[in-house]
């Protein structure tokens, strides 16, 4: 059977995998507790249900303009000062906009910096747009800013910043955002911001928008999602704010690639945008929470940095590693000897850690870290 050189230079997604070895593993009547899957595990709120009900009963189930509904695109834009609907782009999750973004801008032999470890599909999407992903470590999760300024060569043409990170957790300083905006302008690339976790800051930091920068605009992907804030993971909405030419561009890959994002899913995207603020309020309070709950486990266990936001914890396990094992190996036995799911560091770009997703109710989250200490502590035979 023949496949095409671009699909046989990817992988799959490790994290999409999980999923499915997850369900996979249920079906077969095994007990697992998930501390893989990136997914909060909060409810739907109702009014995102009532509205995308009241769509489908209204009949808006037929094709929509590819840029996405316009209501929904004037609502966004009303949060990026200056910009209207048409600097706004409605995608199918933001997995999309990214995919569409490097399909957008990249040619072949492009490179484009990723600070890693990083979310499993920037590279290969970077790879399936022909371009070069560039990593460059980080350190206790923060950028390496020589680095990176080390790491740009003529072919470089995007950095791209994903604050708060999967999978680490880290959020990086005003400072450090600042002296990235410094490099871009310098070399007139583009700034890619991957901000699905953006509402996920626990500590009182002062919240850092790329786009407050005038400076920056016109170099600018804001790329973000309504999967984590709204718990909306199957309704594959986010979008991209840029600048008109860049959001024609992409609505012109758009109009081949998928058309219009599913049209009463908009409608349920719309009821999020106007919620009680209140509401995310108290959930990133929860998160909070369980970040500390969570840390105050791992830590105990593990080398493992106190992550500022999103709901990951990126632990080395080395030390618990037996003799030739790699953290994959590490996180299968895990699965198998304690029923707890987590993410390998390999798939991140990150060996030698696992990620750990604390997203989940807190019975569960205590179950799981003990059974992870049981059995580091010898009575599960993992040391
Ligand atoms: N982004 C989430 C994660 O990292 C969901 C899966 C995916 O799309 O990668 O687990």
């Amino acid at each position: 059977m023949k496949f095409s050189q671009r699909i046989q230079a990817v992988e799959d997604s490790r994290t999409v995998r999980f999923t499915a070895l997850i369900a996979r593993l249920r079906r077969e009547g095994r007990e697992v507790i998930d501390f893989a899957v990136g997914e909060p595990h909060f409810e739907t709120p109702p009014e995102i249900i009532a509205a995308t009900r009241g769509a489908l009963e209204a009949g808006e189930t037929r094709y929509g303009p590819v840029g996405g509904l316009p209501e929904l695109r004037e609502r966004l834009s009303g949060l990026f000062e200056g910009y209207g609907p048409e600097n706004i782009l409605i995608t199918n999750g933001s997995k999309q906009g990214l995919f569409t973004i490097f399909q957008t801008i990249c040619d072949p032999g492009d490179e484009v910096i990723l600070p890693s470890p990083c979310w499993v599909s920037f590279t290969e999407q970077i790879r399936l747009a022909g371009g070069t992903p560039v990593l460059v470590p980080t350190r206790d999760h923060q950028l390496d800013l020589d680095a990176i300024a080390r790491a740009v060569t003529p072919n470089t043409i995007a950095i791209l910043i994903n604050s708060p990170n999967n999978p680490t957790g880290a959020v990086y300083p005003g400072r450090t955002l600042g002296e990235i905006v410094q490099l871009v302008r310098k070399h007139n690339l583009y700034l890619i911001s991957d901000e699905a976790y953006r509402d996920f800051v626990y500590d009182d930091q002062p919240p850092v928008n790329l786009f407050d920068d005038p400076e920056i605009r016109d170099q600018l992907l804001v790329v973000r999602s309504f999967s984590k804030e709204y718990s909306m993971t199957g309704f594959r909405i986010g979008y991209v704010a840029a600048s008109r030419p860049m959001i024609q561009a992409l609505a012109k890959l758009q109009s081949h690639l998928t058309g219009n994002v599913c049209t009463f899913a908009q409608y349920g995207a719309l009821a999020a945008s106007v919620l009680d603020p209140e509401q995310i309020q108290a959930r990133r309070k929860e998160l909070a929470r369980k970040r500390e709950l969570a840390w105050g486990y791992a830590s105990s266990l593990f080398p493992c940095v106190r992550p500022g936001g999103a709901f990951y914890l990126f632990p080395e396990v080395l030390k618990h590693c037996r003799k030739n094992e790699t953290a994959e190996d590490f996180a299968g036995r895990l699965l198998d000897e304690t029923g707890v799911a987590v993410v390998p560091g390999e798939a991140f770009g990150g060996p030698g850690h696992i990620r750990i997703s604390y997203a989940l109710p807190e019975d569960l989250l205590i179950t799981g870290f003990e059974r992870i200490a049981d059995a580091l502590g010898g009575k599960g035979g993992l040391v």
